[in-house]
């Protein structure tokens, strides 16, 4: 496995690997790896020839007074993790090469980056896209992997792409979730014992919603308060949002007919989590 650092050095070596034929599969990741991102290693490892994943914690991303400072980092064991799970390039890039003095660009998907997750965190997607737009025109990948964790963002990658005519395929894997059935996130290392237990509504909330949905309910209010009050009435929860939208243009729906996303961002403590489930009838 090689670490890359420079941005012209992982350039070239992409033009390399391309030259030969070879398919880049490519997996972008903040580091601080649990099953969630193993599991996107070893699915683009299945479909391409050379897997890249890019550890880097995007300072664009986090709003002021977010975790930017406390996110986890470990990169010896993530290095070792990464090996074992079929990568072979970790690009590790400088924060100062990737936003020098004098940047002055960003990338901006409308709308969609406004609903959800972007009316707590205004420019967290602003700085997504900043970032993978980047990525992609470094890495230079055939396909990037995301995962449907973070369902919003993997929305919004994809209408990126598609509207800038980005030259590659996207695909959302599915969330991996601990044996109780919380989804997996590096930021589950921040909650206390009591806020751990408290944090299980999330998920127990929207398996039970789905199950409702699947024996026929269809009004998304009932289904709201439902979950609301699931999640409310644990001592450590303050729930940021709950939403039932149309997957694809994650608007809200009245009443669900084909296709829903059950979407949730609540804080636990002071850790802000979320989960979702997708449902399709
Ligand atoms: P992050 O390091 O948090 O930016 O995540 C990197 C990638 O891993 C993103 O595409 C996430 O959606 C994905 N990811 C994070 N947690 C999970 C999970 N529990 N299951 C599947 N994918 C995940």
């Amino acid at each position: 496995m090689r670490i890359v650092q420079p941005i012209p050095e992982m350039q070239a070596l992409a033009d390399e690997i391309r030259a030969q034929g070879k398919v880049i599969g490519f997996v972008p990741t903040m580091g601080y790896f649990h099953q969630g991102h193993l599991s996107l290693m070893r699915l683009a490892a299945q479909k391409a020839d050379v897997v890249v994943i890019s550890l880097f914690v995007n300072p664009t991303q986090f709003g002021p007074g977010e975790d930017f400072e406390e996110y986890p980092r470990d990169f010896n064991r993530d290095k070792n993790l990464a090996e074992e799970n079929g990568v072979d390039i970790i690009f590790h890039p400088d924060q100062k090469e990737m936003y020098p003095e004098g940047f002055l660009t960003s990338v901006e998907v409308d709308k969609i980056s406004r609903v959800l997750c972007g009316i707590s965190r205004p420019h967290h997607f602003q700085g997504v896209t900043t970032v993978c737009a980047k990525l992609f025109h470094i890495v230079k990948p055939h396909f990037a992997v995301f995962g449907q964790k973070d369902f919003q963002q993997s929305v919004i990658i994809k209408r990126m792409v598609e509207d800038m005519n980005f030259d590659l395929d996207i695909i959302t894997a599915p969330i991996i979730r601990e044996a109780d059935g919380l989804a997996m996130s590096s930021r589950n290392t921040y909650l206390s014992k009591a806020e751990r237990e408290d944090a299980l509504s999330l998920n127990r909330a929207l398996f039970q919603a789905r199950e409702m949905i699947q024996k026929g309910e269809r009004s998304t209010e009932k289904l709201n308060n439902f979950i609301k009050k699931e999640i409310s009435e644990k001592k450590h929860t303050r729930i940021d949002y709950i939403s039932i939208v149309h997957p694809e243009t994650l608007q809200p729906l009245d009443v669900i007919k084909d296709k829903v996303l059950l979407a949730l961002a609540v804080f636990v403590g002071k850790t802000r989590l979320i989960d979702n489930v997708l449902i399709e009838i």
